[in-house]
């Protein structure tokens, strides 16, 4: 995956020697060799993720900040031999990650390609966010996080008590300790963590190694995060990981504060990616719902109806699709309401999906009129249900206020797709011949079913 990085560091040779290692991945490599030039090239070149050298920001380490301040992508620091112990600071400063000199080859390059992913996923989940914000579908404040919790799977239970322990003191989410197999037992019924922190070993039929793919695979942990330990000096091991599906590494010896740092990025990571995941899905089911009664709408009912139309020319199936309306709502709205006439509306939706089977449908097409489609259905058992459905609507009090009961009343155009008339029935048609049976109905004196003289 090519993409533009840009390397401040002052010492030429370096430069050089980078800009050769990722040139031969077919990266673009942008230089600069002060922190101004820097910060003037990430303003106009707009690198896709930057390497600096630790020596640039030592003094001020807050200037990691001002980098990205034009064109946020993330930072990777190049420390010195020794610089272990500044990971925490860099990574608290705003660092994606730190490598430590010399550089790893295969560690910096499963870096990159793990942090260049990660920018573009960023980047499309903020597009999908905003189209879904201008399509009225984003919910603001669904803010409220359940406590994360944050699972330590490590090769023996006396270390993995150790490092919860320690992880306690560093992060707000809640630590437990689980063994590999309970790891890779955990189905969608349990608690799934939202973040697994794998200790590795450099053998290379490291189990837990292997456990990646597998968490990354199964339908219950493929969204949870995971961070990968590797012991130290292991960096073909820690490249791995990256490339398996890690979400980040990092290697002995055991920082709890870095783990921590490292922690609640992840954990806001993962939480963002699963409020688009329930805002994209919540945006789907309101596409199809009709927001006042809750049944599915129009759209929904056309392509469901297309549907039942197909399942029964293959089956060689009747079907029944009835269009029912209100009589004299108007009358409701006018001395009620509209509120009332709301009331009216959502008992009616409630009435008509209590007394019908799973496999039935009914929408709400606008208005006050509701498509209702039995599959499997014939002339006799259709007339039935329309006629008991027309009977309980009679019978239904609507309570919509402590003063106020109404009643209403239904007309009813029923049609069937016979298998023998038609191969497969356009539900276009069928819809105009329940809707004629409709004018009849109403015609007729309302509250009535009629079938329609095509049907049959
Ligand atoms: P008919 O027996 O011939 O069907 O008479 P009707 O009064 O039911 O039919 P008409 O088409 O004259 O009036 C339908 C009314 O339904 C008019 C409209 O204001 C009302 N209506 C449509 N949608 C809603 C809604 O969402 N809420 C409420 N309260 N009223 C609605
Ligand atoms: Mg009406
Ligand atoms: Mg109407």
């Amino acid at each position: 995956m090519p993409g533009r990085v840009l390397i401040i560091d002052p010492i030429a040779t370096n430069r050089i020697l980078l800009k050769v290692r990722l040139a031969a991945s077919n990266y673009r490599v942008l230089q600069a060799s002060t922190l101004a030039e820097g910060v003037s090239l990430t303003g106009s070149a707009t690198p896709d993720l930057i390497v600096i050298d630790q020596s640039l920001i030592a003094a001020d380490v807050s200037a990691l900040r001002g980098l990205t301040r034009a064109h946020p992508c993330p930072i990777v620091v190049l420390t010195p031999p020794e610089g272990l112990s500044a990971r925490a600071q860099m990574l608290a400063a705003g660092a994606a990650d730190c490598l430590q000199k010399p550089i790893n080859d295969a560690l910096l390059l499963a870096r990159l390609r793990s942090l260049m992913r990660f920018e573009t996923t960023r980047r499309e989940t903020g597009l999908r966010d905003d189209t879904s914000r201008a399509l009225g579908l984003a919910e603001d404040g669904v803010g409220f996080a359940p406590q994360s919790r944050v699972s330590v799977v490590t090769a023996g239970p006396a270390q993995a008590h150790e490092w919860a322990q320690h992880l306690r003191g560093e992060t707000s989410a809640q630590v437990n300790v689980l063994s590999l197999d309970d790891a890779l037992d955990l189905g969608d019924a349990d608690a799934v963590p939202d973040l697994f922190l794998l200790a590795l070993s450099d053998k290379e039929d490291d189990l837990h190694l292997q456990a990646i793919t597998e968490l990354r695979s199964r339908a219950a942990t493929r969204s949870a995060a995971i961070i990968a330990v590797t012991p130290q000096d292991a960096p073909v091991t820690a490249a791995m990981a990256l490339d398996l599906g890690a979400d980040d590494v990092t290697s002995c010896p055991f920082d709890a504060a870095e783990i921590g740092l490292r922690i609640t990025t992840q954990l806001r990571h993962k939480h963002r990616a699963d409020q688009l995941r329930a805002t994209v899905q919540h945006g789907l089911q309101a596409a199809v719902t009709d927001p006042l009664t809750g049944l599915f709408n129009r759209r929904y009912a056309l392509a469901h109806l297309k549907q039942i139309a197909e399942r029964a020319a293959e089956e060689g199936a009747p079907y029944a699709v009835m269009i029912l309306d209100i009589d004299r709502f108007k009358l409701v709205n006018d001395s009620h309401g509209h509120a009332a006439g709301d009331s009216v509306l959502r008992a009616l939706s409630s009435c008509l999906s209590d007394n019908l089977r799973s496999v039935d449908m009914v929408a709400r097409l606008g208005g006050e009129e509701f498509v209702i489609a039995l599959p499997d259905t014939g002339e006799t058992q259709a007339r039935i249900v329309a006629e008991r459905l027309r009977q309980l609507v009679c019978d239904m009090p609507v309570v919509v206020d402590a003063k106020t009961t109404l009643r209403i009343s239904v007309s009813i155009g029923l049609t069937i797709s016979l298998p023998e008339v038609t191969e497969c029935a356009d539900p276009n048609d069928l819809l105009e011949q329940a809707d004629m049976a409709l004018y009849g109905a109403k015609d007729n004196g309302r509250n009535q079913v009629i079938m329609s003289p095509n049907a049959a």
